[in-house]
């Protein structure tokens, strides 16, 4: 009998209605019969804050952590210090920065991921997004909703995308999906960054590699982030960085809220250095109240293109973690290997390469890459 822990989100009267809401602690991922019939015991709450939350009180004796990017349980040292059992965690989704994984190395727990879950639903996101600042959308909308009509005070700052420059920072999987998708908008360049290279046969002539990132930036009307949040990449987007980009530039980040620096965001929207900065993904999440980028706008009280975080997880991407999530379970069971695209820690090393540039120890890292 094995004890799985999930923290998830819970769904409420959503949950209730739609049962395709599957991240939810309400419809648990699918999977609660499958284990229970099994015999293991399957723990699934919201709880995930502080020393009296289910999550510390649980992840005592748990063998399985279940968690999901969309509420992220903390996965800290201190608290993987009092995981005495925990031998697999495993994200319900793409993104495992919530998990302390140098921690997570030094005590031989494996961590996986469903990779290319929930890829093409940020993808999507990503290019409605750039739209959206783009065009200068929300406020035209709240127009509609405040019984208003102002067409020049919405056109003064709505622009096309056709001829404008595009980057994205990380071209994995998701950025190399916006690309792709981009491609039909006649842009003028469509630029990466990376210190991966793009596989030989998914090069095109029209995606250019930049070599240093405030060279693309420098270059780029629109900049959209798309690379895990690890070491390198914590508050990477900060004030000197942000002041590279072109003035008047949209900034569009699905990838972690703390690759950029709370503060600086604000700061760079309100002085119009930013034309707009969106995308679903917070420093902490769920997001407080008062968290600053609720209400941060440009000079003209827009560009702001902030959600909550949900772009990876569609109706359509719920069930592709939550099946790719039971496989990684019945694989750990059954002994089987894991699929190598899933795994970022195993056996005390990193085997992926797109959390951060480092020294390869014992395993062989899978190259990162579309
Ligand atoms: P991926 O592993 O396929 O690609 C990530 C790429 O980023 C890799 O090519 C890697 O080399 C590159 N990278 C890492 N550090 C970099 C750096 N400092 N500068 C430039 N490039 C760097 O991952 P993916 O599937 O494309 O997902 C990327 C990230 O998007 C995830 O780690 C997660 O944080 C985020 N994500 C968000 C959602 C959401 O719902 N908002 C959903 C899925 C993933």
């Amino acid at each position: 009998m094995v004890k799985v822990l999930a923290i998830l989100y819970k769904g409420g009267k959503a949950a209730e209605e739609e049962q395709k809401l599957l991240g939810t602690v309400e419809n648990s991922l699918g999977i609660a019969d499958w284990l229970k019939q099994n015999g293991h015991e399957f723990v699934v709450t919201d709880s995930k804050e502080g020393p009296d939350s289910d999550f510390q009180k649980h992840i005592v004796d748990a063998e399985i952590l279940i968690t999901t990017p969309f509420h992220p349980g903390y996965l800290t040292e201190e608290v993987m210090n009092k995981a005495k059992n925990l031998k697999l965690c495993v994200t319900a989704g793409v993104g495992s920065d919530h998990i302390d994984l140098n921690a997570a190395n030094k005590r031989n727990i494996t961590v996986a991921e469903v990779s290319g879950s929930n890829v093409v639903s940020v993808a999507e996101h990503v290019v409605m997004s750039i739209l959206v600042l783009v065009r200068n959308f929300v406020p035209a909308h709240e127009q509609i909703v405040a019984d208003d009509w102002n067409v020049a005070e919405i056109a003064r700052n709505a622009y096309d995308l056709e001829d404008k420059v595009v980057g994205t920072v990380g071209c994995g999987r998701i950025g190399y999906r916006v690309l792709e998708r981009l491609q039909g908008f006649n842009c003028k360049e469509l630029l990466w960054f990376d210190y991966t290279d793009l596989p030989e046969d998914k090069k095109k002539p029209e995606f250019k590699r930049v070599d240093k990132l405030e060279d693309m930036l420098a270059r780029c009307d629109v900049v959209t982030i798309n690379c895990p949040l690890h070491e390198k990449t914590k508050g990477l987007f900060n004030k000197e960085i942000l002041s590279k980009m072109k003035p008047g530039s949209w900034l569009v980040n699905t990838a972690r809220g703390a690759i950029c620096v709370r503060a600086d965001v604000k700061d760079a929207l309100a002085s119009g250095h930013l034309r707009g900065y969106a995308g679903d993904v917070w420093d902490v999440q769920p997001a407080p109240k008062d968290h600053s980028w609720r209400h941060a706008f440009n000079p003209l009280g827009g560009g702001n293109g902030m959600v909550p975080h949900y772009s990876g997880t569609t109706l359509d991407a719920q069930i592709r973690y939550a099946n790719g999530t039971k496989d990684i379970i019945d694989r750990y069971f059954s002994g089987k290997d894991q699929d190598p695209a899933n795994l970022i820690v195993i056996n005390g090393d990193y085997a992926s390469k797109a959390y951060g540039e480092r020294e390869k120890k014992a395993s062989g890292q899978k190259p990162a890459g579309p």
